[in-house]
């Protein structure tokens, strides 16, 4: 069985959404992958099917229902076990490794919150991992699901047509990537650097490896002492860290 996306949302009909077309939508095809909604609605309560309530506590806004929830994460409950997703700005950062670890297994079951978002309490209950796609608040859940997603469907197997590039791109070891250029080799008086015109590829390496490690340190300083921290670990263990570049 292809690997499986299950989302509980209360707008089935956002997804696939953009994940129907391109590199994810030829995949969706060929049965890559499997996209599967669940309508939080249904499982509402009374004759409104309410699947939320006003905060204990007070203020603004409304929270979703734990018991609502706890039934559809139920109803989505399959032979395998996957990963339950809340994608919340209150979680912690989704990463790469977060997307190789879900690509790894057999899904991954996606709750996309809206309002002032889901009831701790079934977090909790139901051990569900809370990530955030960024340091900003949306509306809902869904366009989160949709990254999310995306960054998983591109590395499952046959779905990029080279294995090589799940490999070597930005966060693959822990750096950003390198800048890429292509022809014209001038544009608009612009150059091409020198060294990848060389034909020399030991120089070529040593440039993109270089240029990997200037551009972390200068745009992203925590993934800059990440690296330098482990870079300090292997050369102290006395074995040679392993690059690529
Ligand atoms: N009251 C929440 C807070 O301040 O943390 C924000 C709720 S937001 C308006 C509604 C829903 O959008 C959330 O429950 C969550 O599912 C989703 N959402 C918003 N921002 C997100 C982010 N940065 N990452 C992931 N999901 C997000």
């Amino acid at each position: 069985m292809s690997w499986k996306a299950t989302i509980l949302t209360l707008f089935p009909e956002m997804f696939p959404g953009p994940l129907g077309q391109s590199l994810a939508g030829k995949a969706l095809e060929k049965g890559l992958w499997r996209c599967e909604t669940r309508d939080l609605r249904p499982f509402g309560l009374g004759r409104h099917k309410s699947v939320d309530d006003t905060p204990f506590g007070g203020g603004a806004g409304m929270v979703m229902r734990p018991d609502v929830i706890d039934t559809a994460l139920d109803s989505a409950a399959g032979a395998e076990d996957v990963p339950v997703v809340y994608l919340t700005p209150r979680g912690r950062p989704l990463t790469q490794p977060d997307i190789r670890r879900y690509v790894a297994g057999a899904g991954v079951t996606l709750l996309c919150g809206r309002y002032e978002g889901v009831d701790e309490r079934v977090l909790q209950a139901r051990a569900v991992e809370q990530v955030s796609i960024g340091d900003y608040v949306l509306s809902g859940g869904e366009p989160a699901a949709l990254i999310l997603l995306d960054a998983c469907i591109r590395l499952l197997p046959g779905v990029m047509g080279s294995a090589e590039s799940g490999e070597e791109e930005s966060f693959s070891d822990g750096l950003l990537e390198y800048p890429h250029y292509t022809r014209p080799a001038e544009w608009q008086g612009r150059t091409v650097p020198e060294v990848l015109l060389s034909g020399n590829h030991a120089a070529i390496a040593a440039w993109r490896r270089e240029q990997s490690e200037t551009a972390t340190r200068d745009r992203r300083p925590d993934l800059w002492a990440a690296y330098s921290a482990r870079l300090n670990r292997n050369t102290t263990a006395g074995s040679p860290a392993a690059f690529r570049y």
